[in-house]
């Protein structure tokens, strides 16, 4: 499958159907495969960060989530096409999982909030299994049973909602001791499905603004918007420098 690079992080440059065909898919294997769904954030985290960046590097699906990565990959010369928000991505997957009666397991944000949104998918999509559900805020000692839970309900999708880059690595240390079909490491997703916060209107997102209505919803954001123009000039000093990203 032909990937796009961007800051050495290789993308699948598909449209949200094909992403969420080739989600499905994986979901049904039950190989504990990963999907991961840099924005420019982690982005900018993978640069500093190896670790992060070989998990994204080694995932089975890679989406860009925002368009600050589409806006990198243009100055970087190798512009991706598709913008795949990760939360459109699980809700694409949901839907068909739903028509075969699937599972998902939710995991992560703050005690009851799994158990709303689960409330929700299950309204939203007749048909889809809820696996489990356990709050994100869990401690060393708990995390046996966790494996364990979500071992006896072998669920097809994974959702790992703990913020990055906690998800991604606990996915990545994980996968191997656990059974699932596709993981997803999906930020602040539960606190959206589970009514607690909402996404920006359709037109925002589709203007590529959801970023900005995130910021004026949580100012406290800023601190982590502000230092993305750094990821802007590394791709221009790349590309002025006729590097390889
Ligand atoms: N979270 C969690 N465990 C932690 C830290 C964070 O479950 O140890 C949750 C938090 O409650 C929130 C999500 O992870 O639901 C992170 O949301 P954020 O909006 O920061 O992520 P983004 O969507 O921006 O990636």
């Amino acid at each position: 499958m032909s990937k796009t690079t961007v800051f050495s992080i290789p993308f699948d440059d598909v449209s949200l159907e094909e992403a969420a065909e080739r989600a499905v898919a994986m979901s049904e294997e039950r190989r504990s495969a990963i999907a991961v769904t840099p924005n420019a954030e982690i982005l900018l985290a993978a640069r500093r960060d190896a670790r992060l960046r070989q998990i994204l590097q080694r995932a089975d699906l890679t989406v860009a989530d925002g368009i600050g990565v589409i806006l990198a990959s243009r100055l970087l010369g190798q512009p991706l096409t598709h913008r795949v928000p990760g939360i459109d991505l699980a809700a694409a997957v949901m839907a068909k999982l739903a028509g075969k009666g699937e599972s998902v397991y939710l995991l992560g944000a703050e005690n009851g909030v799994g158990e709303q949104a689960a409330e929700r998918l299950q309204m939203r999509y007749p048909g889809l299994r809820i696996a489990g559900v356990c709050g994100g805020y869990f401690n060393i000692n708990e995390e046996e049973t966790l494996r364990r839970e979500i071992n006896a309900a072998c669920p097809a999708l994974l959702l790992v909602c703990l913020g990055s880059p906690r998800q991604e690595k606990w996915l990545d240390e994980n996968a191997g001791k656990l059974h699932f079909g596709l993981g997803i490491g999906l930020g602040g997703a539960l606190d959206v499905f589970s009514g607690y916060k909402r996404r920006a209107p359709v037109i925002v997102q589709r203007v590529g603004l959801e970023w900005l209505y995130r910021l004026i919803c949580e100012p406290r954001r800023i601190g982590r918007i502000a230092r993305l123009p750094l990821l802007f000039l590394a791709a221009a000093k790349i590309r002025l420098g006729g590097n390889q990203a």
